[in-house]
């Protein structure tokens, strides 16, 4: 099989087309490099070829690399990431010097690289080594460097040659953000040279080759006297650049993703040298960032075992569910946010509310959110239209006569809940599946107002719905496979991620998030300074510590799930001291950004100021405050044993799940992988040892889950124990 093929054309221009058989996006292997390199040396040799073109077969250029191949690599250690890294800078290089003199850099053969569309990671890499980069005028396709976001940093020559093409700081969004643009955009930041019809591409590409002199193939560090734009760390604008960059990148990542900061050396020291000293240096980082176990608990949660979620990993083997004709019951913040989602799939959607205001106020809301969109040119006016066609807002139930798919989210309320619900069940069809998206309420006890109780499930969003990627999937106690079928087909249409739990108090996000918050007040209750609180959050990768994230959800909204959560419990209840805090806040008005009034003090407009000032008169701190690290194992394991005892509960049936809902509901430590990999990194023996010791200071909510002290007895991992063969091997 190969990736690539070549073929030379009656005027000497090479074709190097990239089409990896049987994908329909092409992702570079070790073997593509070799069969690459291959085509390269036939173009340098043959006396007859003028120039190359390196195009692809497909719609789009390429994806990027392989991440199996940067699995299997970190396999062999230090040494044969770097040689790998290496020999692919040795071809890329090769096509940048393109056989010209060394000395006086003439005589090379021209190589551009012609993209019909999308060019992601070395699918970037690989064109930003040709000697020019003109894409199809594709606004659908995407261009960038994204290695960031999962944990890693542009190793194929990327980091090196996009800072030095730009400059460091026009570099920053598309190295350290992995900024990606359209073809227009990227060629006005300089990312690539041309755009043109995506008719003309090829005959343009060829034309430029026929054209090319010798001076166009120099690249800009590769000629005399040349100089990085903006300033190299030693010239007093560099100077300013990369003292600003190294506080921005910290102040960013709080210090806790070594892949920003490893990109970040490799491209200040880099700077200082020549540009192959520059690639070494690039390659030793990189190999330095995937020898982290970070990285590769990144990789595997946030791009394999993601992808394999939304691609119906855990999904029953029934015929296709997809969704056609959806109901959605109350069209406040959550029902207008799922109709919205799902019109903009291409859903045609039955908004119902008590009232028509309400309804259409629903509706509005898809209204205001395309509005804003076509301010920011991303939705056109006939788009607008089609998609708020789609939703029909309305009192009458007889209108969800034919939704195949009901989502209700009325008040939380269980008796309202089953009211609708059996209107609902009055006019659907009798296959139709009824999904309810409450946060608290048990599926099980829900679906006995259900005249189907198979047919009944628990389709959890996160607010705010348009911007929220997870969507937890409840099966209730009488759930059938069709229903969890039709909940996973719903969620891929709507192109979110899903997992799937069973019933349990909270589900799983909540579970984990209420504990992290209770832990951060608790310590509140105890004297322990709020700011040491909020920042130990923020150091260990949390998006927002525990004491702004109850000022966001809202105060008086904790003090009722406490209450509930006591009434359930009873004597066992463990979260009196939280209560008092929480209590007390709500008494004095004090309800949370909603408010202005929280944890934190807020402006006029609602901007948050600080921790309010008050806190400490309520509850003084006390003179001797605990270490950083003791603050953060305690946020943290308040929610990571949270995880383990839902996996030992079988609330959680898959621990690829329990990490990416994580990192995706709640923002859980992306660096980390997730709840489970995080244990993974810290090794199930000294987790106990820690938990061991912050019971006996704290309290019995800190003891191993007895699945956990057998782990540590054991030496076993929880992706060494678990995970799918698959997962195993990322
Ligand atoms: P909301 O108060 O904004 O909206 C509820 C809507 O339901 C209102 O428009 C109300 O008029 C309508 N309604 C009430 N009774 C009705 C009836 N009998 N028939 C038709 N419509 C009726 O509440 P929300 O925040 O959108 O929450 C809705 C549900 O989603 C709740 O179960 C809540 O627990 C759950 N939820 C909320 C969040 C969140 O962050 N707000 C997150 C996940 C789940």
């Amino acid at each position: 099989m190969t990736d690539f093929t070549y073929a030379v054309d009656a005027d000497g221009v090479a074709t190097i087309t990239w089409d990896v058989a049987a994908k329909s996006m092409n992702v570079m292997s070790m073997t593509g490099f070799a069969e690459l390199d291959g085509h390269i040396d036939a173009a340098l040799a043959d006396p007859a070829v003028k120039g190359v073109i390196v195009t692809s077969g497909k719609k789009d250029f390429a994806g990027g690399m392989d991440l199996n191949v940067i699995a299997q690599m970190r396999e062999g250690g230090a040494q044969a990431i770097f040689d790998g890294v290496m020999q692919m800078h040795g071809v890329l290089r090769k096509i940048e010097r393109a056989g010209m003199d060394a000395k006086t850099l003439k005589g090379g053969k021209p190589i551009v690289a012609a993209l019909p569309g999308t060019a992601l990671g070395i699918g970037l890499e690989l064109p930003l080594a040709c000697h020019r980069i003109i894409a199809a005028d594709n606004p659908k396709a995407k261009i960038g460097l994204p290695e960031i976001m999962v944990g890693i940093f542009p190793g194929g020559g990327g980091t090196t040659r996009v800072s030095r093409k730009l400059g460091a700081m026009a570099a920053a969004p598309f190295l350290l953000e992995g900024k990606l643009s359209d073809p227009k955009s990227a060629q006005k930041a300089g990312l690539i040279d041309e755009v043109v019809a995506p008719d003309e591409l090829l005959a343009r590409a060829k034309e430029w080759v026929l054209s090319a002199k010798d001076a166009d193939l120099v690249k800009p560090w590769d000629a005399k006297g040349w100089k990085m734009p903006g300033g190299a760390p030693y010239h007093p604008a560099g100077f300013m650049t990369f003292v600003g960059a190294s506080a921005m990148v910290n102040g960013k990542t709080q210090g806790v993703y070594p892949a920003a900061k490893a990109l970040l050396s490799a491209v200040y020291e880099g700077a200082l040298v020549p540009f192959d000293t520059a690639l070494k240096i690039e390659a030793r980082w990189f190999t330095h960032v995937l020898l982290n176990p970070s990285s590769n608990a990144m990789i595997r949660s946030l791009f394999i075992n993601k992808e394999a979620l939304e691609k119906g990993a855990n999904r029953p083997a029934v015929p296709d569910q997809t969704v056609r004709k959806l109901g959605v019951l109350g069209a406040g913040m959550m029902g207008a946010g799922i109709a919205y989602v799902a019109a903009l799939a291409g859903i045609e959607v039955v908004l119902i509310d008590a009232a028509q205001e309400a309804a259409d106020r629903g509706r509005a809301h898809s209204e205001s959110l395309l509005d804003k969109g076509m301010k920011r040119g991303k939705v056109t006016a006939e788009k607008k239209a089609e998609v708020l066609g789609r939703i029909a807002a309305t009192t009458d139930y007889a209108a969800l006569s034919g939704c195949d798919l009901i989502v209700e989210a009325v008040f939380e309320d269980p008796g309202v809940k089953a009211g609708v619900t059996q209107k609902a069940e009055a006019v659907i069809p009798a296959d139709a599946v009824f999904a309810t998206n409450t946060s608290t309420l048990p599926i099980s006890d829900l679906a006995r107002a259900s005249a189907r109780p198979g047919q009944f499930i628990g389709i959890h969003f996160f607010s705010p719905v348009d911007k929220m990627n997870l969507v937890e999937i409840i099966r209730g106690k009488e759930t059938g496979d069709v229903a969890v079928a039709k909940a996973l087909d719903f969620v891929r249409q709507i192109r979110k991620t899903p997992i799937v739990v069973n019933d349990a108090r909270f589900f799983y996000a909540n579970r984990c998030i209420i504990p992290y918050i209770n832990e951060g007040i608790r310590m509140v209750a105890e004297g322990v300074e709020p700011a040491l609180v909020e920042n130990a959050a923020k150091l260990v990768g949390m998006p927002l510590g525990p004491l702004q994230l109850v000022d966001e959800t809202s105060i008086d909204l904790g003090v009722k799930i406490a209450k509930a959560t006591k009434a359930a419990m009873g004597a066992d209840y463990p979260d009196e001291a939280v209560d008092a805090v929480l209590f007390a806040m709500a008494d004095k008005g004090r309800l949370g950004r909603k408010s202005n009034a929280g944890f934190y003090a807020y402006d006029d407009k609602g901007g948050r100021l600080g921790l309010w000032e008050g806190l400490p008169q309520d509850y003084p701190t006390r003179s001797d405050q605990p270490e950083l690290t003791e603050v953060q194992h305690r946020l943290l394991f308040a929610q990571v044993l949270e995880a383990v005892r839902a996996l030992e509960a079988g609330v959680l049936t898959d621990i690829r799940e329990g990490d990416v809902g994580a990192i995706l509901g709640w923002g859980f430590a992306p660096w980390s992988g997730g709840p489970f990999s995080w244990l993974d990194i810290l090794g199930a023996a000294r987790a106990v040892e820690i938990c061991d010791d912050l019971t006996a200071r704290h309290g019995k909510r800190f003891e191993p889950p007895a699945l956990l002290r057998e782990m540590a007895a054991q030496g076993q991992s929880f992706y060494g124990r678990f995970a799918p063969d698959k997962a195993r091997a990322a």
